[in-house]
């Protein structure tokens, strides 16, 4: 089942194309990378995927509903996305627990078992809920804002380089912890990274996008044994 899917997406910003035509189809379940060099245009398909901005033309659907499509659109708390910015995502002023349960209902915050399944899901320790973000690792922080952002149990969760912020050390173990907490939700999840390795080792599917088009979309060894053409070739062989 498809679960999302763009077609003929266009996104200028003044006269600059940005997205000159960008079509996507993304599996409900497992995880679609983005891969791409710095500047391809990754963060505005993702935007434009959550509802903060919307195309030029095209159109976007989620589970066969439309949500973009002749300058109509959907807004973003009703996509029924989650959205992992790179970094700062966290509110400073806010524990660990109230940043987590920020989208949910008052009656569902008051529950507190969502919370502790949260934790649970993205591996805290349920002692760090009292804590506020500068306490907190990075690679913790991160964990927090992908429990943020699953709590609400949304359709589509779109992470915009979530591990590139971390330091080498704690990088591993983040994208385990976020990998396995994106397989036990069942979540469809959009990641977008400029790291080759990182997408093929990650995902089931990979985007494989330059200036603004997207060149191929395949599994990790469908694009390493084939590769659409020489630049596909190079970019993804930059891995190894
Ligand atoms: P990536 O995430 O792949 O690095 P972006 O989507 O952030 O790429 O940006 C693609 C291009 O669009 C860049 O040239 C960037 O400067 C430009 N751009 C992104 N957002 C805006 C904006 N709000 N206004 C003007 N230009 C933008
Ligand atoms: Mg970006």
């Amino acid at each position: 089942m498809t679960e999302l899917t763009m077609s003929g997406v266009v996104k200028s910003f003044g006269r600059t194309p940005v997205l000159r035509g960008v079509d996507l189809r993304v599996p409900a379940g497992g995880i679609t990378a983005i891969l791409g060099p710095s500047g391809c245009g990754k963060s505005t398909l993702l935007r434009l995927i959550a509802g903060f901005a919307d195309p030029d033309s095209g159109t976007i659907t989620f589970g066969g509903r439309t949500a973009f499509a002749d300058g109509r659109s959907i807004p973003p708390q009703r996509r029924r996305v989650g959205y992992v910015p790179q970094e700062g995502a966290l509110f400073p002023h806010r524990t660990v627990a109230e940043n987590i349960t920020f989208g949910l209902t008052r009656h569902a915050r008051r529950a507190g078992h969502r919370l502790t399944e949260l934790l649970d899901l993205v591996g805290l320790d349920h002692e760090l809920a009292s804590r506020y973000p500068h306490e907190l690792s990075g690679g913790q922080q991160q964990r927090v804002a992908l429990a943020r952002a699953l709590a609400p149990a949304p359709a589509v969760v779109l992470l915009d380089e979530p591990f590139s912020a971390l330091d080498a050390g704690l990088r591993e173990g983040t994208r385990r912890a976020v990998l396995s907490a994106l397989r036990a939700a069942g979540a469809t999840a959009v990641l977008v990274t400029h790291d080759q390795a990182e997408a093929l080792s990650l995902a089931d599917e990979v985007a494989v996008m330059r200036a603004g088009r997207l060149v191929q979309l395949a599994a990790p060894a469908t694009l390493y044994r084939l590769p659409r053409d020489a630049d596909v070739a190079r970019f993804v062989g930059e891995a190894v």
